[in-house]
Formats: structure tokens, C-alpha cells, sequence
């Protein structure tokens, strides 16, 4: 009997932080429960499939707001099995505000590269955007670990100036670690890509199924391959300061549906600072 007892609260304690956090705002992530028939649903937002799990037995759409959202109302659409009826299921996103950051780069080629470097980036971007929307039909384990401890610099969403110039918002979360310390990959998946970038440094992509994809950028060294299946806390590379960086860290992003929304959702509050 005790052991009964001490099982269900092991099935209880495991499902409890299965999901990530909701927050309807640019960067962060709706989810949204579909009726439970038992047909599979199969949803888009913005033309993209996006993640379906079940929850205690409720099917639930865990969709990724692009930070470039404005607010407003949206929708995903889609099927029930085999039904060819269409089916809107609507949601609000509210506004939030990111705040600016200043970045002072020393190499100055990292924020205004050469004619030569473009070709470069222009083929990273390419590999970047094939990676972040991969696709594969397996369940992902929502559940994620820190993938290494160190200062959350808090700066996810956050408009970015590099040496005075404007850039693209702040995509992932900075956590600031020496270099050479362990990188863990946050849940089990497969490496689907990975290299030395221009801006990124040595770069490690892990889809972990349904659209969920997590990026390591910076590092020191790579220990996985393309192909490569990797367990939770696994080490796939270490901290280290490689691509537009002003010292070392690890930059952490999480996609689903093809955007990049706040890891912090994935991890719980004591956990990430
Ligand atoms: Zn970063």
C-alpha cells in the first residue's frame, strides 16, 4: 500500500511541472486547450504546426509568440482526425515591454562585417532558419532542466544596440559562466545542427520533437554531432566567449512553431536566476 502510495506521488511530482508557463505576450507562449474526442488534433499558427501535448488527460496547443507580435487577437486553425471542418480557436495577446540594452563590441567586423563576411552570414541564416523549424512527430518532454548554473542576466526580449546601432531583439536567455563549465542538454532530443558561426560562435541546435527546439551559441568547445541522440543532462560542449561576445556565456534559446520564445517559461522560477 505504501508503495502505492509513494508511486503516485512520484506520477504526481514528475507531471506536476510538466508544462512551461503560460504568458500571452510577445516572447511568450499561449496554451490553449483543444476537446479532447479522440481524434488527434492538428493545428497551425501563422502556417506553421505547432505543439500538441496532453495534460491529465486534456489536450492542450502550446504555441510560440514571435517577439515581433503586436497585440491583439489571433488564432490557430485546424483539424480533428480525419474532419474536414476547419476549426479557429482564439486567443489574446497583451503587450509587454522590453526594455532597450547597450552593448559595446570591440571587434567591430562582429557588428559591421566585411562584403566578404556576408556571403557567410547569408548561408548561416539559411541553416539557422531550417534548424528552427524543424519538425518531427515525437512528444517532447516539456520538462526542462538548467542546462548549465550561472547569473541569468535577464535579458530575453530585451532591444539590442550593438555599439550604437540597432539590432534584432534578444532572442534567448545570457547565462553568464566560466568558460570550460559543462553544458547539459535541458531534455532528450536529437542534434540537428551545429558549427562555428559568425555571430553566434560554436553553435548547437537540439530538436526535441513537435517543433521544440533549443540553441546553445558561444561555446568553448562542441562534444555532439549532427545526427547525434542526446539524453537529459547530457553534455553536449562547454561555456565559452566564440562569436559577437563581450565575455563568456552561454546563450540559451528555446523555439516552438519556428519562434523564439522566453526560456524561463521552460524552467522554474528558483531555478533560473
Ligand atoms: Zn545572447
Amino acid at each position: 500500500m505504501l508503495r502505492i502510495i509513494f508511486i503516485a506521488f512520484l506520477l504526481f511530482s514528475l507531471s506536476a511541472y510538466a508544462l512551461p508557463r503560460e504568458s500571452r505576450v510577445p516572447g511568450g507562449i499561449a496554451i490553449i486547450p483543444l476537446e479532447n474526442n479522440n481524434a488527434t488534433p492538428r493545428f497551425k499558427f501563422k502556417g506553421k504546426p505547432v505543439l500538441i501535448t496532453r495534460e491529465k488527460g486534456q489536450s492542450l496547443a502550446i504555441v510560440g509568440l514571435p517577439l515581433s507580435l503586436k497585440t491583439g487577437e489571433y488564432f490557430i486553425s485546424g483539424y480533428y482526425g480525419d474532419s474536414k471542418t476547419l476549426v479557429k480557436k482564439f486567443f489574446t495577446v497583451k503587450d509587454k515591454k522590453y526594455t532597450e540594452q547597450h552593448i559595446t563590441i570591440k571587434d567591430k567586423r562582429k557588428v559591421n562585417p566585411y562584403q566578404k563576411d556576408m556571403v557567410r552570414i547569408g548561408r548561416e541564416q539559411k541553416r539557422k532558419r531550417t534548424a528552427a523549424n524543424h519538425w518531427s512527430d515525437v512528444n517532447p518532454d516539456l520538462n526542462f532542466s538548467l542546462p548549465v548554473k550561472g547569473i541569468n542576466t535577464g535579458s530575453f526580449g530585451k532591444r539590442r544596440f550593438f555599439n550604437g546601432q540597432a539590432r534584432r531583439p534578444h532572442s534567448g536567455m545570457d547565462i553568464a559562466a566560466e568558460k570550460g563549465k559543462p553544458i547539459a542538454s535541458p531534455a532528450d532530443g536529437i542534434i540537428i545542427e551545429s558549427g562555428d558561426f559568425f555571430f553566434s560562435g560554436n553553435i548547437v541546435y537540439i530538436q526535441h520533437g513537435r517543433g521544440l527546439i533549443t540553441l546553445f551559441a558561444h561555446l568553448d568547445r562542441i562534444d555532439v554531432e549532427v545526427g547525434e541522440k542526446v539524453n537529459k543532462g547530457q553534455i553536449i560542449g562547454t561555456v565559452g566567449a566564440t562569436g559577437r561576445v563581450t565575455g563568456p556565456h552561454l546563450h540559451w534559446s528555446v523555439g516552438l512553431n519556428g519562434n523564439w520564445v522566453d526560456p524561463a517559461l521552460f524552467i522554474e522560477a528558483s531555478e533560473s536566476s
